[in-house]
């Protein structure tokens, strides 16, 4: 199944699935295109789906749900206590992970909500393999700071290095050294770590860190929001384990961890999340905070169609062909980009490909937010809704002053089993032609800027007429009607 190999030609990826609904998209003319980013102020955020012909903003929630989980969204059982539905999901997840208890959650932040009220007091640290929007928000709330003691390589863009998503052993002693193990509140290990690209760790590493962990006496947190490509990778890429079954490791990995959080709109092709621990004390600490916040213990604000969907997803996720769909089409669109000489982050991550703005427009300033004009010039170009993570993604320091990313990635997402090959296909076609005229895009500037997590709502203006100049470029070599 891996090696797919076409006798008529280089291999593609192959879809182990058939498509049974379909939803009308629409790929409206150019200059609408344009009127459209100008009314959403820039913001890929703020675009209206209508507008939009490839939405590759997230994997959060979008990915193709498959004819079990909808066939056990009707069978759900609908109770505010005791529902067999939520049985079922708590059973589920003990099966994969091994895990004693499940604590619902209406979505992955609010799991860090819980976590970070519970764990977090002021002036702690947490160390992390890199972080991640919500979950810096949610600590730092708390009066926590975030520390990334990622691996060496985790931020060089092109690299052959096959898990850049692992944490510094060397760092983490150093970091416990320095603090001392008292203020630190856990350590969080991120599987696909989501902003350098889907990056995952390895399981050697896991193991590693979470010794490290014990001789502290530290909880490890395990984000396992993006899990199921870092299953995929550690299956095809860490040799240990290529013979090893999918759920065997989700269960060696789930072994090394004191809790782990989830959001079931990427883990288990739904909408929800959830906390799982075998460590009685911890569950009950996070236990008294569910019902004030997210809802019933056997509910915590997601509906038991939701439940029942992600119970049959998670077992879903412990398939070869399931699993490998979203990287194998990730891989094939990043090896065509870089054979062309667009600047990508390599190797091929989870959940999307990611263009490096640095790079690709590295004549706009950070100041002026590269990767978010690459995304209004992609949006322009084709259509294509990708989401900045790079300066726009980060709030300013206490001083007012611009805390500058270490990367500029414009994320293009890639949900599970929605998109075909050929829409694939014409992504890579307008983002080559957009590095062709990379030249004519120009920067961006704040027009309405919010203090906390900007990058959703904000509204940004071109520094110059670029996208005018860039709208006659295209209508020139494509005619108006693209
Ligand atoms: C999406 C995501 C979250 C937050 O989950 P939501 O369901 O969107 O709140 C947390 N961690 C990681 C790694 C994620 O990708």
């Amino acid at each position: 199944m891996r090696e797919l190999k076409f006798y008529t030609g280089n291999a593609v990826p192959l879809e182990m699935h058939k498509v049974r609904v379909v939803q009308k998209l629409n790929l409206l003319p150019i200059d609408d295109r344009l009127r459209a980013i100008k009314e959403a102020g820039n913001n890929t955020f703020l675009l209206r789906n209508k507008d939009t012909f490839l939405d590759m903003l997230t994997d959060s929630g979008v990915n193709a749900m498959s004819d079990l989980q909808l066939s056990a969204m009707m069978v759900a059982d609908d109770s505010y206590a005791g529902s067999a539905t939520f049985s079922k999901l708590e059973s589920k997840l003990c099966e994969i992970f091994g895990t004693k208890y499940v604590l619902p959650a209406h979505q992955g932040r609010a799991c860090e909500h819980i976590i970070s009220r519970v764990f977090v007091k002021k002036g702690d640290i947490v160390p992390t393999n890199y972080h991640f929007t919500t979950t810096k928000a949610h600590i730092c709330l708390q009066g926590g700071t975030v520390l990334e003691i990622h691996h060496p390589e985790a931020l060089i863009v092109e690299s052959t290095n096959p898990f850049k998503g692992n944490m510094s052993p060397e760092l983490l002693k150093k970091t416990i050294a320095d603090y001392g193990a008292e203020r630190i509140s856990f350590v969080r290990l991120e599987a696909g770590t989501n902003l350098i690209g889907g990056q995952p760790f390895s399981l050697a590493n896991l193991k590693e860190i979470y010794n490290i962990c014990k001789q502290h006496n530290l909880l490890l947190v395990l984000d396992a929001s993006l899990l199921a490509d870092n299953l995929y990778f550690i299956k095809v890429r860490e040799p240990a384990y290529q013979d090893v079954d999918i759920r065997k490791i989700a269960r060696e990995i789930a072994d090394h961890a004191d809790i782990i959080y989830f959001s079931a709109r990427k883990l288990g092709h739904a909408r929800g999340g959830g906390i799982c621990t075998s460590n009685h004390e911890l569950y009950m600490k996070m236990r008294e905070l569910v019902p004030l916040f997210e809802g019933f213990l056997t509910y915590g604000g997601m509906s038991v169609r939701e439940m029942e969907a992600i119970t049959v997803g998670l077992d879903e996720t412990m398939d070869y062909d399931m699993i490998s769909q979203g990287p194998l089409f990730i891989e094939y669109m990043v090896n065509e980009l870089k054979q062309r000489g667009v600047p990508v982050v390599t190797p091929a991550g989870g959940l999307g490909c990611h263009l490096n703005a640095m790079e690709f427009v590295s004549h706009i300033p950070q100041s002026e937010y590269p990767s978010g004009a690459l995304g209004a010039a992609l949006f322009i170009a084709g259509g294509i809704r990708g989401m900045e993570r790079g300066t726009l993604s980060e709030d300013r320091e206490a001083d007012g002053s611009e805390h500058y990313s270490n990367m500029e990635l414009l994320r293009l997402a890639v949900p599970r089993r929605v998109f075909t090959l050929s829409q694939i296909k014409y992504a890579i076609d307008r983002i080559v032609w957009l590095y062709d005229n990379r030249q004519l895009i120009g920067g961006l500037k704040f027009v309405e800027e919010p203090k906390v997590l900007r990058f959703f709502m904000g509204k940004l203006a071109p520094v110059s007429d670029w996208q005018e100049k860039l709208v006659a470029k295209f209508k020139a070599d494509f005619g108006d009607s693209l």
